[in-house]
């Protein structure tokens, strides 16, 4: 994506860069012009907040070195949509850094957290209270993480050649897994489009087709490089290269949270060995925003613990009614067919909406009893809608 041709203009050494037909940059003589400031149009994002022309001025000529990302790339889908809260990825870990300007101020506003916070992981199972209500009526359970790994870009910036290798990395230390976390890679290049579709149908495979992540760059080369790993009961999967470098999952039927999780807990364990067994390489984990993903609203657990769950009385009485408890209870509502693809019936996908700033247990135990309460009022606003 070009944002057009910049000015440069040459006065006796001096070169002097007009940004977007405004502010007019002077610059030492041989350093590189400014590109033009992007038209922002999702002007309410926080991209278009704390992407100031200064910081574009000192910013939008770094490449980075894993990748070769930029700012112009990480803020795309900003410049593109109208419709953006936050508007920017990173295409590989130096983005964080490099562009720390940018990110930091826009994390810590995002995620309300202060500028000194660290994060603290806690996968302690046995700190979880209680359980879901057995007569809400939740079909399945699903708890995944994104995982990235040191010396690889991010979907949005990773380079072929990375995706590839990482890949047979993957796939490789995938092998060493066994008992009931044991399974198989299948590549989605070639994969039998009957398989793939079922696969889909049943919850387990991601899709392409997302305008973000197009837009963001994280779906060149499809469907080279991605593909699912898992167990043979399908409680235990792995995406491999879609949005994250990988999204650990852990789910099955019924609302048995503590087994989802505690099975989640040893398969991020038992991934992250086989990889640094295989390849000498850790998980990409920064002390201040914990582990790294390719959306800085992942940042920290990645961590997202969802119930599948009727809710007819909150479907009479609306999606706006029901968005806004959700906020209030620290959940996020979405559609049975994933982020993207929308909400029919009355089932709804309900999970914790932060991701840093809390631990693990602390997001699963807030979706345990925001499920609840959301299951009590369901039952309330039945009757008032003479179900
Ligand atoms: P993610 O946060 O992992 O990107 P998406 O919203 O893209 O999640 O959904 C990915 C897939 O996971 C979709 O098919 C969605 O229906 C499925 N899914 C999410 N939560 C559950 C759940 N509790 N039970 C079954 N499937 C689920
Ligand atoms: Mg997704």
């Amino acid at each position: 994506m070009t944002f057009g041709k910049y000015t440069k203009l040459v006065y006796g050494g001096i070169a002097a860069a007009s940004i977007g037909g405004v502010a007019v940059l002077v610059l030492k003589d041989n350093s590189p012009a400014v590109k033009p400031f992007p038209t922002i149009q999702s002007k309410h994002s926080l991209v278009a907040k704390h992407v100031t022309m200064d910081k574009w001025a000192k910013l939008s000529n770094i490449e980075t070195k894993t990748s070769g990302f930029t700012l112009e790339k990480a803020m795309a889908c900003a410049v593109q949509f109208d419709n953006q809260h936050c508007g920017i990825y990173a295409g590989d870990g130096d983005s964080y850094t490099d562009f720390a300007a940018v990110f930091d101020p826009l994390i810590q506003e995002y995620h309300g957290i202060s500028a000194e916070a660290v994060h603290t992981s806690d996968m302690d199972v046995s700190k979880i209270k209680g359980t879901i209500n057995p007569d809400a009526p939740v079909h399945s359970v699903r708890i995944r993480v994104g995982r990235s790994f040191n010396g690889f870009g991010l979907s949005p910036g990773i380079t072929r050649e990375q995706r590839l290798d990482l890949e047979s990395l993957l796939g490789n230390a995938f092998k060493t897994l066994s008992g009931d976390l044991g399974g198989d890679y299948y590549p989605l290049l070639g994969m039998n489009e009957a398989v793939r579709q079922q696969l889909v149908d049943d919850h387990f495979l991601f899709v392409s087709g997302d305008r973000n992540l197009i837009v963001a760059g994280m779906e060149r080369d499809w469907p080279e490089g991605r593909g699912i790993f898992h167990n043979k009961e399908k409680t235990f999967l792995v995406w491999v290269n879609e949005e994250d470098q990988t999204r650990i999952i852990s789910m099955q039927k019924g609302g048995d949270v503590r087994e989802v999780f505690s099975r989640l807990a040893r398969g991020i364990e038992a991934v992250g060995k086989s990889v640094k067994d295989a390849s000498g390489k850790d998980f990409m984990l920064d002390p201040k925003y914990g582990y790294i993903h390719s959306c800085p609203t992942n940042l920290g657990t990645g961590m997202r613990a969802s119930v599948h769950v009727d809710l007819p009385g909150w479907t009479a009485e609306g999606a706006t009614a029901l968005q806004d408890r959700c906020e209030e209870l620290k959940l996020q509502p979405r559609g049975t067919r994933g982020e993207s693809g929308g909400q029919t019936g009355i089932t709804y996908d309900i999970s914790n909406k932060h991701r840093l700033g809390y631990s693990e247990v602390e997001l699963v135990q807030c979706m345990i009893d925001g499920v609840n309460t959301l299951y009590s009022e369901d039952l309330a606003l039945k009757k008032k809608h003479g179900l």
